[in-house]
């Protein structure tokens, strides 16, 4: 069961378009390649392990930045196009692409720097920080870095008036008709689960909060298991509340001297997280002035560690 999951988890990462979507992904490319670019010094003549490197696009910014060596792992099929790319950019000497899951590569050295592209949606989703995790502790110097260095994940009360429209207001006058009861339960169904769309900042009812903080170089798997945390939010208008929006950022500073952060805010520009917004099942009257309380939790799945249930309670 555990196995074939995995074996579907990596397949989705031999598709093609899966990595168009995210070398398409502006905001994301520009992050990885100022962080590594920005602090080439870091880079020049070191060793560097690429978790998980796909087409290579984050192995070849670390190798044009000055490394010495970059190992570039890949543990689906899309590695033969990273032996492709490298070889067709002139990298041959300098990337080395190893095709298996990390957890069973063995390196005859420690690196200097791991760079890994492991987010997933709300930061956590896919749980593939885990396997960096296993990297960090078996790979990484002392004082060696990760990059991105610290992620944090974000937690705001939401109106989803677009959301609505588009569930409710659709019905209501379709094609001459009222079909807004057959509408109330295809919306009642679409917010039982997690809704990963953009959403518009204007949907936001208070200033975000963080739901949790994460040193990349510091943090155990175990700590992954369970976040929670409590929050009270100041609501800035009257308004229905419908759930609550999650997203997150990282960081790529390092040693710049001005921050560099991949940031998937609403206020952002989109990437392709988007944000995880969590229902809570009805439309509640808020108003301007008024304190919203909410235990948020995120649980790691048991059946699939790659998911998280995410749980709200007001
Ligand atoms: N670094 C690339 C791809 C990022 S997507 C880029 O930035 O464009 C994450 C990649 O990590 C996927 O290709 C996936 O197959 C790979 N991956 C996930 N877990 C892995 C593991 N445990 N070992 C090796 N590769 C892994």
């Amino acid at each position: 069961e555990e196995t074939q999951g995995e074996d579907d988890y990596f397949r989705s990462y031999s598709d093609v378009s899966v990595h168009e979507l995210m070398l398409r992904d502006h905001p994301r490319l520009i992050a990885y390649r100022d962080g590594i670019e920005k602090n080439a010094q870091l880079f020049q003549g070191k060793i560097v392990l690429d978790v998980g490197c796909g087409t290579g696009i984050m192995s070849m910014f670390a190798a044009r930045a000055g490394a010495r060596k970059v190992y570039a792992v890949e543990a689906s099929n899309i590695y033969e196009k990273a032996e492709a790319l490298v070889r067709e950019n002139g990298f041959s000497d300098k990337i080395q692409v190893i095709h298996d899951v990390i957890e069973n590569v063995e390196l005859s050295e420690k690196v200097d720097i791991i760079i890994s592209e492991w987010m997933g949606f709300y930061l956590l989703h896919e749980s593939m920080l885990g396997s960096v995790i296993d990297a960090r502790e078996r790979f990484l110097k002392e004082d060696g870095k990760m990059v991105p260095s610290s992620g944090k994940i974000y937690i705001c009360p939401v109106a989803m008036e677009q959301f609505r429209k588009q569930n409710v207001d659709f019905w209501q006058s379709y094609y001459g008709l009222n079909f807004s009861s057959i509408g109330e339960e295809i919306m009642t169904a679409r917010m039982a689960t997690p809704f990963v769309e953009q959403i518009s900042s204007s949907e936001l009812l208070s200033k975000p909060q963080e739901f949790a903080n994460i040193d990349f170089n510091r943090i155990e798997r175990s700590q992954l298991v369970s976040l929670t945390g409590e929050f009270s939010f100041g609501i800035e208008r009257d308004s229905e509340l419908a759930g609550f929006a999650f997203w997150f950022d990282c960081d790529f500073t390092l040693d710049s001297p001005s921050p560099i952060i991949l940031d998937t805010a609403p206020s952002s520009e989109p990437t392709h997280w988007k944000q995880t917004t969590v229902f809570l099942g009805v439309f509640a009257q808020v108003q301007k002035g008024e304190q919203v309380d909410v235990k948020a939790t995120m649980l790691q799945d048991e059946m699939n560690p790659r998911h998280y249930k995410i749980s709200i309670q007001t």
